[in-house]
């Protein structure tokens, strides 16, 4: 696929980019194992700490500037790009302060001697990233292997190639050295080959199932460590006794911030019966009110859909969905207009027989689903392939945790949307994937976690 920038608020090409050659790829890797073997990766953490802070000032400085670059190539609605840049600035911030510790060795209790696990890089990496965050996505990688001394070479959504290029050149301003984080334009093929040579030692995935699973049986064939980090069909669940105003305007946004284009989105609304019809009435209302527009003007509620691909296929979801039996309550249209607009949406009674009760809507489409107990809840809540996140609203704080404990997914929120700040862990189970990015975890996945022992005298 060609790498272009596309704005989706209008379709009109922007600009395309040229693919890197063969030969590039190569000097890519060999300057980056170059730096692997260097004091670089290997001396002290204090010059790599030292570019993630200067990193996170350079872009607070021109927030607003990425900002637009952002809603300019995959639509989002320009104070969401705001947030994102805030929260990717957080994070080369957090890593800078923190990282130093999380590295430290840690002693061990054992009677075989004195113990301890030290912390090294490992190799390079190869890291393939979504465009729905296009520089969020990049940092969780980037930030925690910058400091562990681990070389990327990145391989962006080929519909972001502004936001990939752009990020490269701050980290090379940062004061990062050549091969620390490079991009490339290049296909699935060469991305095989990269992770099929010997100087490079993982895989880091953030994206869909099939890319997850080609990008995982190509490790897994050179016995290279992976991270994967897939799709959800996260559930918002609303118990009967929920501030109900809260959980509809929490509700909303979660299903409609960034268009809908968000891995930890409300997807599968659970809703108790006492409140189904209120909550439905009161989510119909909120959807009812939203601004389609352009995702530049301030005023703007709900922006384009990433490209015309992503408009059009969801147009076909939505119409299988209601072939096979849901009903459509609200919306369920291209909007008419030029761009990628795709009109906020409600299906209820999905059926377990509907292909939409398992699919993933990467879009501003809602299902509800009304239950009638708790237990009811946790089986619809796991009656999934994925499981990434959640989301429970009660006043009843125990109750709500108890349910959270038994929802099978990374991660489940209470009482506020599924989100992500830089000491949260972030990733899921079954098929939303496996390993974990931020956090002090995220910095432990591509280290070697080595084991060293002094025998008693
Ligand atoms: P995608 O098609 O899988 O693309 C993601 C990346 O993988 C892109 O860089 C893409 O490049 C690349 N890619 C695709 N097929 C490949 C292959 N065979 N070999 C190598 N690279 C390949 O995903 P998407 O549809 O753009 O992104 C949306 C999905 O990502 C959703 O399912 C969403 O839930 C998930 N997501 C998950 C998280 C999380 O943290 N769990 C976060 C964000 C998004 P091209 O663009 O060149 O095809």
């Amino acid at each position: 696929m060609a790498y272009q920038t596309v704005n989706p608020a209008t379709n009109e090409l922007v600009k395309t980019y040229l693919n890197h050659t063969d030969a590039q790829v190569e000097e890519a890797l060999s300057a980056a194992h170059r730096l692997y073997k260097s004091e670089w990766s290997k001396g002290s953490i204090k010059p790599r700490l030292k570019v993630l802070k200067k990193l996170a000032d350079l872009i607070d400085a021109r927030a607003e500037d990425l900002a637009k670059v952002i809603t300019l190539e995959m639509g989002k609605l320009i104070g969401e790009s705001r947030a994102e840049i805030q929260v990717v600035a957080q994070i080369a911030r957090y890593y800078a302060e923190n990282a130093e510790r999380f590295l430290a060795p840690t002693s061990l209790q054992t009677d075989q001697g004195e113990a301890w696990i030290e912390h090294h890089p490992i190799g390079v990496l190869l890291a393939v990233e979504p465009w729905n965050f296009p520089f969020y996505q990049l940092m969780r990688v980037m930030a925690p292997n910058l400091a562990a001394g681990n070389p990327i070479i990145a391989k962006h959504a080929s519909i972001v190639p502004h936001c990939a290029s752009a990020f490269e050149q701050l980290v090379t301003e940062a004061g990062a050295p050549k091969g620390a984080w490079t991009n490339l334009f290049v296909t699935a093929d060469q991305v095989a080959k990269l992770i099929a040579d010997k100087r490079v030692q993982g895989a880091a995935m953030t994206g869909s199932e099939g890319a997850g699973s080609a990008i995982a049986a190509q490790a897994g064939k050179y016995l290279k460590k992976s991270t994967l980090e897939m799709g959800g069909n996260d559930v918002f669940v609303v118990l009967e006794d929920s501030d109900l105003e809260k959980a509809v305007e929490i509700g909303t946004f979660s299903r409609l911030h960034v268009a809908g284009q968000e891995c930890i989105g409300a997807k599968r609304f659970i809703v108790r019966k006492e409140v189904a019809d209120a909550f439905l009435e009161k989510l119909t209302d909120a959807f009812k009110a939203v601004r389609i527009g352009d995702p530049m003007d301030e005023t703007t509620t709900l922006g384009p859909l990433s490209s015309a691909s992503a408009r059009d296929g969801l147009a076909k979801q939505v119409e299988a969905a209601i072939k096979s039996g849901a009903t459509l309550h609200y919306g369920g249209h291209v909007v008419d207009r030029p761009g990628s607009y795709f009109e906020p949406t409600i299906l209820t009674h999905v059926t377990r027989d509907n292909p939409a009760y398992f699919e993933e809507f990467f879009g501003p489409v809602a299902q509800i689903y009304v239950v009638e107990n708790d237990d009811e809840i946790v089986e619809l809540a796991n009656d999934s392939n994925y499981g990434l996140s959640g989301v429970v609203f009660s006043r009843d704080i125990e109750r709500a945790t108890k349910l959270a404990s038994k929802i099978e997914t990374g991660a489940v929120w209470i009482n506020t949307f599924s989100s992500t700040a830089p000491e949260l862990p972030f990733g899921g189970v079954k098929r939303s994937g496996y390993g974990r990015e931020l956090s002090e975890l995220g910095i432990k996945e591509f280290v070697n976690q080595k084991l060293v022992l002094v025998a008693k005298s």
